[in-house]
C-alpha cells in the first residue's frame, strides 16, 4: 500500500490544527455594497473551464478588490488554456493527439498534475484514472450520446493509468497504448482553485472564497464569522442537503447531477468506472473537506467511484480529510473524523 508515503508528500505543508476548528455556529450573510475607497467585500462571477467561477474577497479598496478578482480569473483561464481537452491548442489536447506516437514535453504544472493524478490512481487501485477519457470521450452528455457496448469493449483496454509513462528528467509524457486519451476533469478545477488562492495570498488578501463548479476554497473566515457552504440536494437544485460553517479550509463535491442525461429510466452521468467504462451508481454525491482543493477534487471523484465502504475507509486513512457521502438511497454517511 502506497498511502503512507503519499500521505507524507501531500500533507507535509498542509496540516491544520484540528478538523473541529472549522465547525462553528451557522450564520447567514448580509450583503455589503462596495464603496470605492473603503475596505469592503467584493464579488466576481465568470464562466471559465465550462463551469461557474465565483469569487468573494475582502479588500482594502475597490482597486484591490477588482485586481484580486481579475487575478483569480487569470489563474483559471491559464489552467483552462493548458489543460482543456476542448481547446485544440492546449497542451493536454496535444498530448491526446501525439503522446501515443512519441514522448511529448509538457509544462511543469501539467506534468506534475498528471503525476499527482497517477498517485490517486495508485492509492485507489485504479478507481481514479485520468485515462477514463479513452472511453469517456465517446459520451456527449449535452447531445445525449453514449457509446454502445461494442465500442466500449474496443476502447476499454486503453483505460489504465499504467499506460502513462512519465519521464521526470525530460518532463515528457508518453502513452504506451495507441488509444489512450486523458482528461483532468476530476482534479483540474481543484488545482485551479488552489492556484487562485495562492495568488490571492501573494497579493496580501486574507479573507476570500473561490469556487469553480463543485470546488471551493476558503481563505480565512468571513471576518469574525465562518463562511457557510451548502452541499446541494442532488435531486433538487434549489435545496441544500447539508450546510456547513467553515473557515480556512476547502470543500469539493462530486455529484451525478453535474453532467448527465436520462434515457429509458437510466441516468448517464459524467463519473465513470474505469473498469466498465460506464457511470457508477452507488452514490449520488460525495463531498470532501480538507486543506487542499486539488486533493479534495481528486478524492471526491475517487470516493464517488469507490462507493461508501471503500471510500470512507480510504478517507479515514487521512487525518486532515473528511467525507460526507449521500448514497443512492439518500442516506448520509460520514468519515470517522466527523462522527467521533
Ligand atoms: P465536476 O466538478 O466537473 O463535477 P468532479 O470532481 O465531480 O468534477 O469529477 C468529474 C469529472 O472527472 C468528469 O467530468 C470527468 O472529467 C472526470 N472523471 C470521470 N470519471 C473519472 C475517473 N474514474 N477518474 C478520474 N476522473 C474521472
Ligand atoms: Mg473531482
Amino acid at each position: 500500500m502506497v498511502v503512507p508515503s503519499l500521505h507524507a508528500i501531500f500533507f507535509k505543508a498542509m496540516r491544520t490544527d484540528s478538523m473541529k476548528k472549522w465547525l462553528g455556529p451557522i450564520v447567514f450573510w448580509g450583503v455589503c455594497s462596495p464603496n470605492t475607497l473603503l475596505a469592503d467585500w467584493f464579488w466576481g462571477n465568470a464562466s471559465i473551464m465550462g463551469t461557474n467561477i465565483e469569487v468573494q474577497v475582502w479588500a482594502d479598496n475597490k482597486a484591490q478588490g477588482d485586481a484580486a478578482i481579475e487575478t483569480v480569473f487569470t489563474q483559471m483561464e491559464a489552467v483552462n488554456q493548458l489543460m482543456s481537452p476542448y481547446i485544440e491548442t492546449s497542451q493536454l489536447a496535444m498530448l491526446n493527439r501525439e503522446a501515443a506516437q512519441h514522448p511529448v514535453k509538457a509544462d511543469t504544472a501539467l506534468f506534475e498534475l498528471i503525476e499527482k493524478a497517477n498517485t490517486f490512481s495508485e492509492m485507489s487501485h485504479g478507481a481514479f484514472d485520468i485515462t477514463f477519457a479513452s472511453v469517456g470521450f465517446m459520451y456527449d452528455y449535452r447531445n445525449h450520446a453514449k457509446p454502445d457496448q461494442d465500442r466500449i469493449d474496443k476502447q476499454l483496454n486503453a483505460v489504465n493509468y499504467r499506460h502513462i509513462a512519465l519521464d521526470n528528467e525530460e518532463n515528457t509524457v508518453f502513452f504506451n497504448h495507441p488509444d489512450v486519451k486523458i482528461d483532468l476533469g476530476g482534479i483540474g478545477k481543484g488545482y485551479a482553485v488552489d492556484k487562485s488562492i495562492e495568488a490571492l495570498i501573494a497579493m496580501g488578501i486574507e479573507h476570500a472564497l473561490v469556487t469553480a463548479g463543485g470546488d471551493t476554497r476558503l481563505l480565512g473566515d468571513r471576518r469574525g464569522r465562518p463562511w457557510v457552504v451548502g452541499i446541494r440536494d442532488p435531486r433538487n437544485e434549489d435545496k441544500q442537503a447539508v450546510r456547513l460553517p467553515l473557515e480556512s479550509i476547502a470543500i469539493s463535491t462530486s455529484g451525478d447531477y453535474e453532467r448527465y442525461f436520462e434515457e429509458d429510466g437510466n441516468r448517464y452521468h459524467h463519473i465513470l468506472s474505469p473498469k466498465t467504462g460506464k457511470s457508477v451508481y452507488e452514490v449520488q454525491s460525495v463531498s470532501i473537506i480538507g486543506p487542499s482543493s486539488t486533493i479534495n477534487d481528486a478524492l471526491s471523484t475517487t470516493v464517488f467511484v469507490l462507493g461508501v465502504i471503500d471510500g470512507i475507509n480510504l478517507i479515514n486513512t487521512f487525518p486532515d480529510y473528511e467525507a460526507i457521502i449521500l448514497d443512492n438511497e439518500r442516506k448520509l454517511h460520514y468519515s470517522a473524523g466527523l462522527t467521533q
